[in-house]
């Protein structure tokens, strides 16, 4: 049935046609966090420019957010902005994190697509285009997943068990193997602009906003140049943003071992009361039994505190209401 045809009788035109007949003219951003990436962005801004001249149809902006470089990172975005009228810096007052900055640059993107890709080149460009045929296709997000990455085997490792375990846990089903290579419709960028909290996990978010969401298998490359930005330390802090803002069950697991150690405690209690009374003449010697069971509840209390207090620190850094981030400048074209 023509278009014209589903007009006249009423039958309304699918998103996905709608979409692609106005092509021409429409804005795609792309976010791009850039954190001590000097040695590579230079190299990276010209293949993405590259590639993406190969669809034409479209119109282009670069919001790049500086998130606090301390190695002159800065001073090449702002040679990249005079050079190339569509990018725009968003120059934050110190570092703030990958998943702040990301925000940062949703805030500011306009495109009917926004595309948010890391700016060292782990995410190919080439596979950016082909999220915009995906969108072009009705999809409103478009998760890229890893279907290979080349990191080392110890990350490959922990990244794997880590994806699956918060998957058994989450509230919201979290894509696996996907990091923060995605496209979002201008109606999802919208909404995800809207999630304010201070611990953040994107792709959680993302997850927990519906949509139609489609997946792309890709390689993931190496890094072009530098090292990984997020060291030990980093990591361990977004995956336990991912568990404590998607699942409470950490806070169920402990009401769990407390039900267990009460069983232990009152098989322990029965057989020592029953020697007790009935056998006197027994004498056990108690000291490993006393040590066994002191450290293993000290253990479990500590544990369970611990878990505990990450959700209070959540709350706590939630209702101090301070502001996400801090913008010194943004930096267009013609200011540059
Ligand atoms: N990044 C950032 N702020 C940070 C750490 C990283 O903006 O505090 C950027 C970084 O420049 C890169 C992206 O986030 O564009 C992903 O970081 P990286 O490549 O180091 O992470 P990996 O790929 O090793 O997980
Ligand atoms: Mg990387």
């Amino acid at each position: 049935m023509s278009d014209a045809i589903r007009h006249e009788v009423g039958v309304p035109v699918p998103q996905q046609q709608r979409r692609s007949e106005a092509e021409t003219g429409q804005l795609i951003s792309y976010v791009l966090p850039v954190y001590n990436e000097a040695e590579g962005i230079k190299h990276f801004h010209a293949e993405l420019t590259g590639t993406v001249a190969q669809r034409p149809e479209f119109d282009y902006e670069f919001v790049y957010v500086n998130d606090g470089s301390a190695d002159g990172s800065l001073r090449i975005l702002r040679d990249i902005a005079k050079n190339d009228t569509r990018v725009r810096v968003i120059d934050f007052a110190r570092n703030f994190g990958h998943q702040i900055a990301i925000t940062a640059g949703l805030d500011l993107a306009a495109g009917d697509a926004v595309i948010v890709m890391d700016t060292d080149l782990q995410d190919p460009p080439k596979v950016s285009l082909e999220m915009i045929d995906a969108w072009l296709d009705g999809a409103e997000v478009v998760q890229a997943r890893r279907r290979t990455r080349r990191d080392t085997p110890f990350k490959r490792f922990t990244a794997h068990t880590y994806y699956r375990l918060l998957r058994s846990c989450a509230e919201v089903d979290i894509p696996v193997d996907t990091g923060d290579f995605r496209l979002l419709d201008k109606r999802a960028a919208e909404e995800l602009r809207g999630f304010r909290e201070r611990s953040r996990f994107i792709r959680g978010m993302v997850a927990s906003m519906g949509f139609q969401q489609r997946e792309l298998l890709f390689d993931r490359d190496e890094r072009v140049a530098g090292e990984t930005k997020y060291p030990m330390r980093k990591m361990l802090r977004l995956a336990a943003d991912g568990v404590t803002g998607f699942s409470t069950v950490p806070l169920k697991l402990i009401t769990r071992m407390g039900f267990a150690s009460l069983a232990l405690a009152l098989a322990g209690i029965i057989y020592s009361v029953t020697l007790r009374l009935f056998f006197p003449e027994i004498t056990v010697s108690g000291w490993t039994m006393l040590m066994v069971v002191m450290l293993f509840l000290g253990g479990l209390q500590m544990l369970s505190l611990g878990v505990i207090g990450s959700y209070i620190g959540r709350i706590y850094n939630e209702v101090q209401q301070r502001p996400l981030y801090i913008v010194r400048d943004v930096i267009r074209h013609d200011e540059a």
